[in-house]
C-alpha cells in the first residue's frame, strides 16, 4: 500500500491503471476508522482492481462551533487497517493541499435537497453539503474513479452526491453500502468515542426509535404522525430530545404524509452528552437503502 500527499503524486500514481482502464474504486473517509468504513473498503476490493481511499478531515464542511478540533485522528491505525483491508493508494492531503491560498470555488446542489435535515439553517446549514460536495468533486476529478463507495448512514450525504454526478455528469457510479451497527443497534460512527459509557448505552435509543418507526409502519400505521410518535417514544425514554425526527421521500426528500410503499427515509439527528448522532432506515424501499437516482 503506498500514502500519497499531493494531488500531482495521486495523478501519477493512478495514470498507468487508468490508461489500461481498469477501474478504480474510491473510498472517501475522515478517518478514525471503524467497521463501517471497513465495509466500503471490503466492497470496493470486491468490485474494482485499484482501490484508493482519501483519509481527509475536511474543515470545510465543519461550521463554527462544530468538532473538528475534536475530530478523532489516528493515521497510523488507519493505515494499518486500511492494507489489512486491501486497500493500493492512500491519498492523505493536508488542508493547504486541498485549499491553496486563493481557492475560491464550490460546488453546491441547491434547493430542498441540502436545505432540509442535517442542511436547515438551525442545524449544520448547507454549507456543510457545500463543503461535502466541493471536496468530494476535487476528489473525483483527481482520482477518477469508475464506482465511489458510501455509507448509507449518511443518507442525505449520499443523496446530495447522487444529485451531483448526474448534474455534473461525472461518469462515476455511486455505491451506497448499508449501515454497519453495534450489536445494541447504535449505527458506527467516529463520534461515538465521544461517548462515555452512560451516554454509550442511551444512544442506542436512535436505532431504536427508527425500529419503532419500521415496526408502527409494519402494523399498519400509515400515518407518518402516528408511526413518528412511537420513535419518539423511544427518544423520550431516555431524555433525549432529537433535532430532527422525520420521514421524506428519497428523491428530492420532500416531506411525506403517509406510508405507501414508496421509498421513504426516516431520519433522526440528536444530541446524546458531547456527541451529536445521526442515524436513518429506508422503509418501503427494495432493500433499506436510498435507491439510485432515476
Ligand atoms: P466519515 O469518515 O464519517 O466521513 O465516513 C466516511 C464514509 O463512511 C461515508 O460514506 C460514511 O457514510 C461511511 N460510514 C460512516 N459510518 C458508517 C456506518 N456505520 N456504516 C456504513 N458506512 C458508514
Amino acid at each position: 500500500m503506498k500514502l500519497v500527499r499531493t494531488a500531482a503524486e495521486l495523478r501519477a500514481e493512478l495514470d498507468p491503471a487508468r490508461r489500461d482502464g481498469r477501474a478504480i474504486g474510491l473510498v472517501p473517509t475522515m478517518g478514525a476508522l471503524h467497521a463501517g468504513h471497513l465495509s466500503l473498503l471490503d466492497a470496493a476490493r470486491e468490485r474494482c482492481d485499484v482501490v484508493v481511499m482519501s483519509l481527509f478531515v475536511n474543515p470545510t464542511q465543519f461550521g463554527p462551533g462544530e468538532d473538528i478540533d475534536a475530530y478523532p485522528r489516528d493515521e497510523a491505525r488507519d493505515l494499518e487497517l486500511a492494507a489489512a483491508h486491501g486497500v493500493d493508494l492512500v491519498y492523505a492531503p493536508d488542508p493547504a493541499e486541498v485549499y491553496p491560498a486563493g481557492f475560491a470555488t464550490a460546488v453546491e446542489v441547491s434547493g430542498s435537497l441540502t436545505r432540509v435535515l442535517d442542511g436547515d439553517p438551525g442545524r449544520r446549514g448547507s454549507e456543510h453539503f457545500r463543503g461535502v460536495t466541493t471536496v468530494v468533486a476535487k476528489l473525483f476529478n483527481a482520482v477518477g474513479p469508475r464506482i465511489a463507495f458510501f455509507g448509507q448512514k449518511d443518507a442525505q450525504q449520499a443523496i446530495v452526491l447522487r444529485r451531483m454526478v448526474r448534474d455534473l455528469e461525472f461518469p462515476i457510479e455511486i455505491e451506497v453500502m448499508p449501515t454497519v451497527r453495534a450489536a445494541d443497534g447504535l449505527a458506527l460512527s467516529s463520534r461515538n468515542a465521544y461517548l462515555d459509557d452512560r451516554d454509550r448505552r442511551r444512544a442506542a435509543a436512535l436505532s431504536r426509535a427508527l425500529g419503532a418507526v419500521e415496526r408502527a409502519v409494519a402494523a399498519g400505521a400509515t400515518s407518518v404522525a402516528e408511526a413518528l410518535a412511537a420513535g419518539r417514544a423511544e427518544l423520550e425514554a431516555e431524555g433525549i430530545e432529537p433535532e430532527y425526527l422525520e420521514a421524506r421521500d428519497t428523491d428530492g426528500l420532500d416531506p411525506v404524509q403517509s406510508f405507501n410503499g414508496r421509498p421513504v427515509l426516516v431520519a433522526v439527528a440528536a444530541r446524546v452528552g458531547p456527541a451529536r448522532l445521526i442515524d436513518n432506515v429506508v422503509i418501503g424501499g427494495a432493500d433499506g437503502r436510498v435507491p439510485p437516482t432515476e
